[in-house]
This record gives structure tokens, sequence and C-alpha cells, in this order.
């Protein structure tokens, strides 16, 4: 038997759930024996892995209540998590409409006339998928989806610090047969992370920089592709000739919703020089009229910090900051509320690239705004960070904002909007810099991550070839 893991409850502090984590003998067993039904869902063709998925689909459209519940308990939020179910339930559908038009064989004749070329894909067996805390849901189904219907049988671990949601999940997966023998849930912290990935034949990763960098040694040296999804420190710029009250709307909204846990939130605000003050005086009065969801859930927009870790991090950044002179303009630290770690829309002014809350990830709702003098200076700034994930530009025109977006270095940019990414699927990225490795999680060629392409060569006349030895 592995230890148990007592699990945190984000809004009252108390440790009122337990996980057990899979010993590494049975996980190797479980892993074994979904790579032998792999075979036969494989077999079962698109259509019928659509069918499984929507079958799934319904069973937990029927126990919403219950899914919605765990992720409240898991997350201390309410409206972000009703969300969150939301969107997972479209996921589903998306993908189910998206797939059979990309998984098929071609067929096409050469440039040798009597040689023609077959291509097919071949689903890897048995894909792992290691997600995070802060979308639980979403983030460990994000690439399961894809890769079941790509024809993988699939193993999820999802963070030790949000596992609640797996429950519901299983149970409804528990009434669909084909897809309960390919597809599961399994509990544990970082050494089952560890174990999973001994185990399968790729991963996905969705976490930190430190862990990610862990995970892609390990893929190395078993030889398996290892899709990792990590931090960012995104970047908004507004330039003189933005609209000010959708910036600040916009701003906001990226930088604070699910409490800025989101690794496409808005963490550094860059404003021309002209417009600053105004910039900052209108974020700072929309950030007060957001309420803590304390001490009723629905009290508010502002769920609590999820993770302890966390907090302790958020709180490092501001005291770092404070103390290097930045001006709190509203917010400004993390308070402890009935065993809940809370922390109220933050603006910060008299910033600097020396502090921590410019440097690193904070993954909380503070937004440190800085005043630029040139467009090359606001692109610089921007571009000083390891990240590269995603981030803004506002502008009065399309097309100025368009000129700065493409000489900043991240996987996507949200013209006069902001974290468009957490809304829109459909645009192809590859995250830059320290932010993540791989191919495209968004849009169509997120399934190809799932298959390799296998060609036929096909002779087709029983010919001589010209280049074969003439002795
Ligand atoms: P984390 O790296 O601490 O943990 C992520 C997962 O990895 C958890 O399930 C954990 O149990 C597991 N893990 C820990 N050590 C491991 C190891 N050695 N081997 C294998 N697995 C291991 O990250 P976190 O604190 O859960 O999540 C927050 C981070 O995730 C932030 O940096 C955030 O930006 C990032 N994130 C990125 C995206 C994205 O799409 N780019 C989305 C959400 C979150």
């Amino acid at each position: 038997m592995s230890k148990p893991i007592e699990v945190r409850n984000p809004r009252t502090g108390k440790y009122d759930y337990v996980i057990i984590p899979p010993p590494p003998k049975l996980l190797a067993q479980l892993c074994s024996r979904l790579r032998r039904a792999q075979k036969g869902w494989q077999k079962l063709g698109v259509q019928g892995r659509v069918t499984a998925l929507q079958a799934w689909k319904q069973a937990i459209i029927t126990s919403r209540d219950k899914l919605t519940e765990a992720l409240i308990a898991d997350t201390g939020r309410l409206s972000t998590s009703i969300l969150e179910v939301d969107s997972f339930v479209s996921t589903i559908d998306r993908w189910c409409q998206l797939a059979p038009k990309f998984i098929q064989d071609t067929a096409r004749e050469t440039e040798i006339p009597f040689i023609q070329i077959q291509q097919t894909l071949v689903p890897y067996p048995l894909v792992g998928v290691i997600s995070p805390w802060n979308f639980p849901l979403l983030l460990s189904t994000i690439d399961a989806i894809p890769a079941l219907l790509a024809g993988c049988a699939v193993i999820i671990k999802p963070s030790e610090i949000a596992p609640r949601f797996m429950a519901p999940l299983l149970t409804a997966l528990n009434s669909v047969p084909q897809l309960r023998d390919v597809f599961t849930f399994i509990e544990g912290a970082g050494a089952t992370g560890v174990n999973l990935i001994d185990n399968v034949d790729a991963i996905c990763f969705t976490g930190s920089v430190a862990t990610g960098r862990k995970v892609a040694e390990m893929a190395a040296k078993r030889f398996i592709p290892a899709y990792l999804e990590l931090g960012g420190k995104d970047p908004a710029i507004v330039l003189e000739s933005a609209d000010l009250e959708l910036a600040t709307s916009a701003i906001l909204w990226g930088a604070v919703v699910n409490t800025g846990q989101s690794c496409l939130s808005i963490e550094r605000i860059y404003v021309a020089e002209s417009i600053f003050e105004k910039f900052y005086h209108q974020l700072v009065t929309k950030a007060h009229r957001l309420q803590l969801a304390h001490p009723q859930l629905e009290s508010g927009e502002i769920g609590p910090i999820i993770a302890e870790k966390q907090a302790t991090i958020i709180a490092n950044h501001l005291q770092n900051a404070m103390e290097q002179g930045a001006i709190v303009h509203c917010g400004g630290k993390v308070e402890e509320l009935d065993g809940g770690y809370w922390c109220r829309p933050t603006v910060l002014t008299e910033v600097n690239h020396q502090m921590l809350v410019m440097q690193e990830e904070t993954f909380g709702p503070i937004m440190p705004v800085m005043a630029f003098s040139t467009v090359d200076e606001a692109v610089q700034l921007a571009n000083d960070s390891i990240y590269g994930l995603s981030g803004a530009v506002f502008a009065g025109t399309e097309v100025e904002a368009l000129a700065v977006a493409r000489q900043i270095d991240a996987g996507a940019i949200s013209i006069n909007d902001a974290a468009l990414t957490a809304i829109m699927h459909e645009g192809e990225k590859n995250a830059f810099k320290f932010s993540g490795l791989g191919g495209s999680r968004m849009g169509a060629a997120a399934l190809n991550r799932f298959m390799r392409k296998k060609a036929f060569l096909v002779k087709s006349k029983a010919i001589v070839d010209p280049w074969w030895f003439n002795s």
C-alpha cells in the first residue's frame, strides 16, 4: 500500500480529503492492461470512438452537479468551476466533430509513375497526462480527449492539490465499458508522476518549468515524446492610441480571472507614458469593484488561492516589490480568512525588472504597471523574460497592434483583448522559450501529436526499377 496523501481544502485550510497513490507495481500492471485494450480501441475506428466519448459526455451531463461540487471543493471558486465544466463538455463536442476529418488514410501518385504512396496514422499506444491544480478538469482532459480520439489509451494523473473532481468522472466512465478499458485517472503526487512516465509511450505535461525540465529529461532517457506546457509571465502592451476603457476591462479580466491562477494571466503591463496615469487610475477603480467570494461562495468574483505554496510565492513577490519601492494602489497583501488564503486584485506602480513580480511567475491577481516612452522600449521590456507563452497588445487600429504583436516572442498574442487562448482553442500555437516544448495543443494540429505517420510505398506495376543493379 502506498502512503495516503491528505488534501487541503482551499476555503477552510482543513485537510478533509485523502488520495491513495497506486504502488509502482500496480501502476505498471494497469498501464499494461490499458495498452492491451488499446488495440481494440484503435480497431473501433474514429466514429466508434466518437460514440464512446459522446456516451461518456452524456453520463457526465447527467451527474454534472456532482462534478461541479467536486471542482468547487478542489478550487474554492464557483463561477469558474461552472465555466470549466461547460468548457469541458464543449471540448468533447469540438473534438468529436474535428477528429473524423483529420484521421484519414490517404493515397497519392508520385513523380515515379509506378510507385504510389499510401499514408496511415498510427496512434501511440498509451499516452500519459500529468496536470496541475489551477484548472483541474480542463487541464487534465485538454490533451486526453484528442489522444483518445486519435486511438490512444490514456492515463491521467491530476495534481495532488485538486484531485476531488476525478471521482465523478470515473463514475461516469464506468457506464461506458469501451472507454473504461482504455482510459483512467490515477491519484498521486510527484512520485506517481515519475512512475507514470516510466510506463507510457508519450507524455503530456502541464505544470511548472522546474518539473517540466525533469519530465523532459525522463522522457528523453526513455526516448518517448514529451509535450510540455509550462509557466508564463504574459505581458500586455497598451499603446497611446488604445481605447482605455476597453484595455483596462480586458486586462483586469486577463490578470485576475481565477484569482490570477492561470498560465496565461497578464502578469506585466506596459503602458505608453502619455496615458500611464489615466490608465492605472481606471484600472484601480475597476479593480476596487471586484469582491472576494468570502464568506459565501456567491459573495464575489475573487476565489481563494488554491495552493498553499502559491500563497507564499505571491506574498514574497509583493514584499520584494514593496521593499524595492513599488507603490500599492489596491490589494497588496495575502490575507488569511477562516483558514483560506485570499488576495484582492492588486495594482502596483513604480515597478522595475529587478523585482520578482516582473521576472518570475506570480500566479496571483497582481497587476504591475510600468510606463514606456517608445514602442521599441515596450517590445524590449515585454521580451525581457525567460517565458514566452502568450501576451496582449492594445492599440487604436488592428494594423498598429499587429505590428507590435509580431515582435513579441510568444506563441499567441491577443489583439485588443486579453487571455483569449483561455476561450479560443482553435488558434494553433507553440510555447516559446521556457514556456514549453512540442507541437501545438491548440487547433486541429493538436491531434497530430498523438499519431505517428506511416508510409506504404507501393509498387503498382511489375517492372524492373531503373535504379536496380542491371547485372
Ligand atoms: P507542478 O510542476 O508543481 O506540478 C504539476 C504536476 O506535476 C502535478 O500533477 C505534480 O504532482 C506533478 N509532478 C511533480 N513532480 C513531478 C515529477 N518529478 N515528475 C512527474 N510529475 C511530477 O505545477 P503546479 O504547481 O501544479 O501548476 C502550476 C504551474 O503550471 C504554473 O507554472 C503554471 O503556469 C503551469 N501551467 C501551465 C499551463 C500551460 O498550458 N502552459 C496551464 C496551467 C498551468
